[in-house]
């Protein structure tokens, strides 16, 4: 039987240990930077050689999986919808949820920052203050922005020329486009010949889930370095200034996750909100630590599958999809985040160009990197067709990274939203195939079974 992310096999449940390790991360973290300073020899020797390398480590272990990972879940999922007209409605059902859930969360920021109008808090004084502590980080970001190819160019750009420089760049989404077509055409093959691929396809999802599992283990204490880095080295000093614009951006995030997407779990995929964040929590703090909705892919799948018994061929197609095209959190910072430099700036915005902002914070979150701070460059091309400076950037980048955490976690919740809308709207799942809390909290057996239930286990 295999071992759903809930138990780490003696004692305490590995996600409570999980938690603990945030918690203990964060406390650390700020009473050393309040009392030493995060400058302070012993806070710089401790992020060097200990937190720093435990945190990276835990890291890879997660990137290193996300690309065998994609390929095979994806691969996989296709053949096991079957046929191509399947895919295409699971696709279609997948983006266009994408597309609704990161708009609606986009429209929310922009009311929230246009009622709060925190950009008009900020004096002047300070925001060159900002501007100047940040200018040197702001300008390597507005050179990454130049060379950010961003339009027509991103569609031709998916369908890879050679899938193995995209593995090798971490390029999701020439991987996704890639392993779309694989495992369409491993349908359109005799099942005989499918056969054998399908198999080693399957025996490599197994592999690399058993790598999850490991990363998981180690993850309590991956957690704890990775929040104890930023938390110890965070300027809280700047938390004074941006206050007002961080409340906004955080409490327009909450609003997203307890109203909107609650709902949408209620009434259209019919599961209590509640019960849903609970099984799917190991993501959410992954994705809070990481800042990345790519390395969270591999917790995200297992998730899916295990704590919510979604099946794996809706999971492994839409999950991978939506860490990469799926950005509720990043689209509703960016809309928030244009507002407020325009309201610092003094650039005048009117409705017209307010529903733009909204429409190039969707799309510029489809085409953000699931990385930290995967969007910084797309958001200072939207900065610059607004004429506002680029360079004001610097004003946000010292308070980016507890953004950053904050938004990951609810992209993540809205990637796992989708998977679950669209199993739902399948007819494959429904709330009563989640696990219950004995059956999740089955003890750690070494035995010899692979792990994860094929995509031809799926209920039809
Ligand atoms: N860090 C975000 C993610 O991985 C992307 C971003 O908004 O910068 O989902």
């Amino acid at each position: 039987m295999a071992e759903p992310i809930a138990h780490s096999g003696k004692g305490m449940k590995l996600h409570t240990k999980i938690l603990l390790g945030l918690v203990v991360g964060a406390v650390l973290g700020i009473a050393v930077n309040q009392t030493l300073g995060g400058d302070h020899e012993a806070v710089v020797f401790v992020n060097k050689y200990i937190a720093g390398p435990v945190g990276q480590i835990f890291l890879r272990l997660l990137f290193m999986i996300v690309i065998p990972l994609v390929f095979a879940s994806i691969a996989l999922g296709v053949a096991g919808l079957g046929d191509l007209r399947r895919v295409g409605r699971v696709g279609g059902k997948a983006i266009g949820y994408f597309l609704a859930s990161t708009a609606l969360a986009a429209t929310l920021g922009l009311i929230a920052v246009s009622v709060v109008r925190p950009g008009e808090q900020i004096d002047r004084v300070t925001a060159e203050q900002l501007r100047t502590e940040f200018a040197g980080d702001a300008s390597s970001r507005v050179e990454a922005a130049a060379s950010t190819d961003f339009g027509v160019n991103t569609i031709v750009n998916m369908f890879t020329r050679n899938p193995v420089k995209s593995a090798v760049d971490l390029d999701l989404l020439g991987i996704i486009t890639f392993s779309l077509i694989f495992g369409a055409a491993l349908t359109l093959i005799t099942a005989e010949r499918a056969k054998p691929m399908l198999s080693w396809l399957e025996a490599l999802q197994d592999v690399v889930i058993k790598i999850v599992e490991m990363a998981m283990r180690f993850a309590p204490y991956g957690v704890t370095a990775l929040i104890f880095g930023v938390t110890s080295r965070f300027g809280f000093h700047l938390l004074k200034p941006l206050g007002a614009y961080v409340m906004v951006v955080i409490g327009a995030l909450l609003i997203h996750v307890l109203v909107n997407l609650s709902l949408i779990l209620r009434f259209l995929v019919g599961v209590s909100p509640f019960l849903f964040y609970r099984r799917i929590r190991a993501a959410l703090v992954t994705a809070f630590s990481t800042s990345s909705s790519s390395a969270t892919l591999p917790t995200a799948l297992s998730v899916a599958e295990r704590n919510l018994g979604i099946p794996p061929s809706i999971a492994g197609f839409v999950l991978p999809l939506g860490s990469t095209m799926c950005m509720n959190g990043t689209a509703l910072f960016e809309g928030i985040t244009v507002i407020f430099l325009a309201q610092v700036f003094g650039v005048a915005l009117n409705l017209g160009q307010m529903v733009v902002v909204m429409v190039m914070a969707v799309l510029t979150a489809v085409g953000a990197a699931g990385v930290p701070g995967g969007s910084i460059p797309l958001l200072v091309t939207i900065l610059v067709m607004f004429g506002i400076p680029a360079e004001g950037i610097a004003i946000i980048l010292g308070v980016d990274r507890i953004l950053d955490m904050s938004r990951t976690t609810v992209n993540v919740c809205g990637d796992l939203s989708a998977t679950a809308f669209v199993a739902r709207t399948e007819r494959v799942w429904n709330a009563s195939m989640i696990p219950s809390n004995e059956e999740m909290a089955v003890p750690h057996v070494l035995d010899d079974s692979p792990g994860w239930p094929k995509a031809a286990d799926a209920p039809k």
